[in-house]
């Protein structure tokens, strides 16, 4: 089944919301896809909209903070090869150590426990209003996260209307 309206705006969950748009792409549901992540602003939208830019499903992936706080306080990164890991999710086989390369892992300063507070702040502050936005133009849906991407890609699926 295919959307009648294809221009869809996922708000929120940086990877899983770019793991769901880009299956919406691939099975070509949509035509295009615009990610609303932390650091976007209200403006952003009311400019899309200045533009003419008509903006057709809105999709908010609902995460708890907790939730956010405890996936990204857990990333860790090869300082050598970049490999990711999680040290609950994805664990290297030795702590500390790349299973690639056996570089040191280390916290990137985006996931540092105060970082992900600051910007959990500022998305709350200035990236949430963005719903009010949407849902008053009647196209604002939301999602609730799952525990795996997939699942979070089908429920999108699901309020789409697109789901099998
Ligand atoms: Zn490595």
């Amino acid at each position: 089944m295919q959307l009648q309206n294809r221009k869809v705006v996922i708000i929120g969950a940086g990877h899983v919301g770019s793991h769901a748009g880009f299956t919406l792409i691939a099975q070509g549901l949509v035509d295009e896809i615009v990610y609303i992540d932390v650091d976007e602003k209200k403006a952003q939208a009311q400019a899309l909209e200045a533009k003419g830019v008509r903006i057709d499903h809105v999709v908010s992936i609902e995460v708890d903070d907790h939730d956010i706080a405890n996936r990204m306080g857990g990333r860790r990164v090869c300082s050598k090869c970049g490999a990711s890991y999680h040290v609950v999710n994805i664990p290297p086989k030795k702590e500390g150590i790349c299973d690639v390369c056996g570089g040191a892992l280390k916290q990137r300063k985006d996931d540092d426990p105060a970082t992900v507070k600051d910007r959990l702040a500022v998305y709350h502050k200035e990236t949430e209003p963005l719903k009010g936005f949407y849902e008053a133009r009647g196209v604002l849906k939301t999602v609730e996260d799952q525990p795996t991407v997939e699942g979070t890609t089908r429920e999108i699926l699901r309020v789409l209307g697109v789901a099998e």
